[in-house]
């Protein structure tokens, strides 16, 4: 058995099938490209007992994942991070079964890490000696990071209002950054235009390279060999280029085809900000693809994609597992990052904060049951967002006082 059974690349529209051991972008129909792999292969020599046997990274999953040559991984152990109950506030939100999957324990602390990895090494492998792309942060981040480790260039364009942190990654990281006063469109006008004059520059803006997709399928596979090799009810994932949530489809139609996960798929939901909410109107309309989402603005900054050049695929992926879409406000997220603080120790970023209000409203409206075993995706850590929480503190002078008693 090959390190990776990858054998060729799917228009995801087409069908059109595409040589995988070149650099690709996009199809000739403009839209992403997904790759394929001999899951009969697969399925025929390695077992979920074997797998569980592995290293601790995502790179447990080697067979389903693009790299051919295990010596051209780049990694920072980037994987398997942790599937945490919740119980308090599971049983506050009429959940209590509630489950979250906490990506700010990965490098760079936040699950744009798994895509940068496996992106980047594949990257590596076909030859590829600088990745350019448009973000809105955090992929910026990651990519510049693990571009580092790899002995890559990077070219990162990113919007004025993306969190500052993001930027000293980038910076810290060495990769050649420009702040745009736009949106990741703007931003993303700008590298195209840009890598077409440079030689050696892959373009790796969201869905428009094959691989980043793969690093991300992981967190499907994790949840599912997490819980014993059985799909929860329900999965919450907040959409912004839906990369994550395509991912986590793909990856249980891959299990599925492999025998390593039976019965239902669990009800995929994709969740949005109020005020960019593209996909959500469109799930709503009944429409089989997202309109530009005007005048786009939320705190959850990640999730701020007017547009997405994969919102065809999200919808298919929310209708076919019989999921819902659903926008929540940035004061309802803000709040619901806040009691997830306060009543289960960990802050989270305001996109899974997001999912957190999503599953509380889904549980009001009784779409969501009290039995169903739900995982929400935290994508990133609290930390990277410290402009999110408002501080209010007393300041105290030298002869002043501390109370006895805390006031709460
Ligand atoms: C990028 C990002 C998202 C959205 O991810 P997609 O896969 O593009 O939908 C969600 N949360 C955080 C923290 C992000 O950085």
């Amino acid at each position: 058995m090959p390190y990776s059974a990858l054998s060729h690349l799917d228009c995801s529209k087409t069908g059109k099938r595409y040589e995988a051991d070149e650099v690709q972008g996009v199809s000739d129909a403009g839209v992403p490209l997904l790759a394929r792999y001999d899951l009969e292969q697969v399925a025929a020599t390695v077992s979920p007992a074997e797998i569980a046997s592995r290293p601790a990274t995502l790179w447990r999953y080697h067979e389903v994942l693009p790299v051919r040559d295990e010596s051209n991984i780049v990694s920072l152990g980037e994987g398997m991070t942790p599937l945490l109950p919740l119980p308090s506030y599971g049983a506050e939100i009429g959940v209590p079964g509630l489950l979250m999957k906490d990506e700010g324990l990965i490098p760079t602390g936040t699950f744009k890490a798994r895509g940068a990895a496996v992106g980047v090494s594949r990257a590596k492998e076909l030859g590829v000696t600088g990745v350019a792309m448009p973000t809105n942060g955090n992929a910026g981040a990651a990519w510049a990071i693990y571009a580092a480790r790899a002995k890559m260039k990077s070219l990162i364009a990113m919007p004025v209002d993306a969190p500052s942190i993001t930027r000293a990654e980038c910076v810290v990281a060495g990769a050649e950054l420009y702040l745009v006063d736009g949106l990741i469109g703007d931003a993303g006008k700008l590298i195209n235009a840009a890598v077409a004059g440079r030689s050696g520059y892959q373009e790796v803006s969201t869905l428009k390279e094959p691989y980043r997709l793969e690093g991300k399928k992981t967190m499907g596979y994790e949840i599912i060999e997490q819980l014993g090799w059985q799909g929860p009810d329900v999965i919450l994932y907040p959409a912004g280029g839906g990369v994550g949530h395509i991912g986590i489809y793909k990856a249980l139609l891959e299990m599925r085809e492999l025998g390593w996960l039976k019965g239902d798929l669990p009800r995929l939901v994709a969740v949005q900000a109020e005020g960019c909410a593209p996909i959500v109107k469109a799930y709503e309309q009944g429409a089989t693809e997202s309109v530009a989402f005007p005048d786009a603005h939320t705190v959850a900054f990640g999730i701020t994609v007017p547009k997405a050049l994969g919102d065809f695929l999200v919808l298919e992926a929310v209708r076919a597992t019989e999921g819902t879409a659903i926008a929540v406000s940035d004061e309802a997220l803000l709040e619901e990052q806040r009691r997830l603080a306060e009543h289960e120790g960990t802050f989270i970023c305001p996109e899974g904060a997001a999912c957190m209000a999503a599953a509380k409203q889904l549980r009001e409206s009784g779409w969501l049951r009290e039995g169903d075993r739900t995982v929400v995706l935290n994508t990133g850590a609290g930390i990277k967002y410290p402009e999110t929480v408002h501080v209010d503190v007393p300041t105290l002078a030298i002869d002043s006082r501390i109370p006895a008693a805390s006031a709460n």
